[in-house]
């Protein structure tokens, strides 16, 4: 290995450990279907409803789902005619529903529990450029809402072909691989795990070995959810979004954020820890605070209220909890690593895979944000375990030694 590159800075992520989000994005459990998608974001009592990424039933785990469930939540409360609607979260789906409403002229106020806005999109500052530690893509672009509005802001944005990643310590899928996962998971019982499908197709690997089968669970659902193979839904586990068309954003999701927001009234380090529903409307409780408005849009992530984050008065329904029980969040972690030096061939989006068949991480190459040499890794699974233990500079390291010790240093 060469000692003529220098890591100038990182940024490392913590979705899995942090309060407001305790997980990247929502997923399907063996015991759920969409449908608990679709209950959890039902209206209740004509002043309460809960949206986000978790309750699209067909956008999940992105941000246009957020912004589109926003948008539904913010039609929900105009079409009932309430005045003072408050809005809990500042991400897409908060920034949606208020800015549509705000629009519509009505009174809004937003409690956001962090000390800014986006969410699960997060602009942070390496060494002058900024980058995004949560969602990076404008997934299914073609027709993604957000994509439309990137285009009307004249915001840059890079394609990704997440279907031929350059494969380092590893091989590419091999033909037909994919399709033969697609099937078995589609045959799968209700109530079957990925772990279920994933052990009875290692029982007979052939045309297949094992370790093309472990490394393809890896690289295709490990990756995508970052959830225990024999929690998640083999059925439905598997939901559309990744390599549908996606580019990511130079300058990063807050340049979306910023504008959804101009204007807005938000509270920020207000998190809501109370909702109470009344006949003639709805009191929030949080940080010492207490707002009376006509009706509630909650969009705080679904691990947040699923370990009861926020209280409900009256309780919420059978069929928001039974819906809250069986979804969960996947853990999936991003690391950002600004080089003095390009090392790597020009391609765009990188896998690699780790010392043991259950390890792996996907790469793109930011470079284009600001000329700068930038990869951003993501890392899910046992892997993940391994590397995100100790600082932020120590983990960041761990990654930089990973790339540069699988691949082959190109010219500078
Ligand atoms: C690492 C990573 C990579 C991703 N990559 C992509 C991608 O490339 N493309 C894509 O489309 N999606 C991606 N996603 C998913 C995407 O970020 C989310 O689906 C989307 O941002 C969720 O928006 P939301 O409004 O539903 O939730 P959030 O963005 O989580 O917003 C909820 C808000 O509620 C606040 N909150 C929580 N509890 C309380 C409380 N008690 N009181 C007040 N406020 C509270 C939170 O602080 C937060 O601001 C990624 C996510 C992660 C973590």
């Amino acid at each position: 290995m060469s000692t003529k590159v220098r890591l100038l800075g990182s940024a490392v992520s913590h979705w899995g450990d942090d309060p407001w989000a305790r997980g990247s994005w929502s997923l399907i459990g063996r015991h759920g279907s969409r449908a608990d998608r679709i209950a959890l974001g039902a209206p209740i009592d004509d002043r309460l409803r809960i949206v986000g990424e978790a309750t699209h039933p067909t956008r999940a785990g992105m941000t246009h789902g957020a912004y589109e469930q926003g948008l539904a939540a913010a039609a929900w409360a105009a079409d009932l005619g309430h005045r003072r609607v408050a809005v809990v979260g500042a991400g897409m789906a908060g920034l949606g529903a208020a800015r549509t409403l705000h629009d519509l002229g009505r009174d809004i106020l937003i409690w956001e529990a962090r000390d800014r806005i986006g969410g699960r999109t997060a602009g942070v500052e390496v060494t002058g450029g900024t980058f995004d530690l949560g969602a990076n893509w404008l997934q299914q672009y073609e027709e993604n809402t957000l994509a439309r509005l990137a285009e009307r802001l004249g915001l840059t944005v890079v394609p990704t072909d997440f279907n031929d990643p350059l494969v380092f310590n590893g091989e590419p899928n091999p033909d037909g691989i994919e399709d033969d996962l697609r099937k078995r998971l589609a045959a799968a019982a209700p109530g079957t795990s990925v772990a279920d499908v994933r052990r009875e197709w290692l029982s007979e690997p052939a045309p297949w070995t094992r370790t093309q089968i472990r490394r393809l669970i890896d690289a295709e659902i490990v990756m995508d959810a970052g959830a225990p193979l024999d929690w998640l839904s083999a059925r439905e586990g598997f939901e559309p979004g990744v390599g549908e068309g996606d580019r990511w954003i130079v300058g990063g999701y807050r340049l979306l954020t910023r504008h959804l927001a101009e204007g807005l009234k938000i509270h920020l380090n207000h998190p809501v820890s109370h909702v109470r529903v009344a006949a003639d409307g709805v009191v929030l409780t949080g940080a010492g605070t207490t707002l009376q408005v006509d009706a509630a849009i909650v969009t705080a992530p679904l691990p947040v209220l699923a370990a009861g984050g926020i209280t409900f008065d009256p309780p919420l329904p059978e069929t928001h909890r039974t819906a809250l029980s069986r979804l969960g969040a996947g853990r999936v972690e991003k690391v950002i690593l600004r080089f003095d030096r390009r090392f790597w061939p020009e391609h765009g989006y990188y896998r690699i895979h780790g010392p043991t068949d259950t390890g792996v991480s996907e790469w793109l190459d930011a470079t284009r944000a600001d000329g700068t040499p930038t990869l951003v890794g993501l890392f899910a699974g046992a892997w993940l375990d391994e590397i995100w233990t100790g600082t932020d500079d120590e983990i960041a390291a761990r990654a930089a030694r990973i790339v540069r010790s699988v691949v082959p240093e190109i010219a500078g």
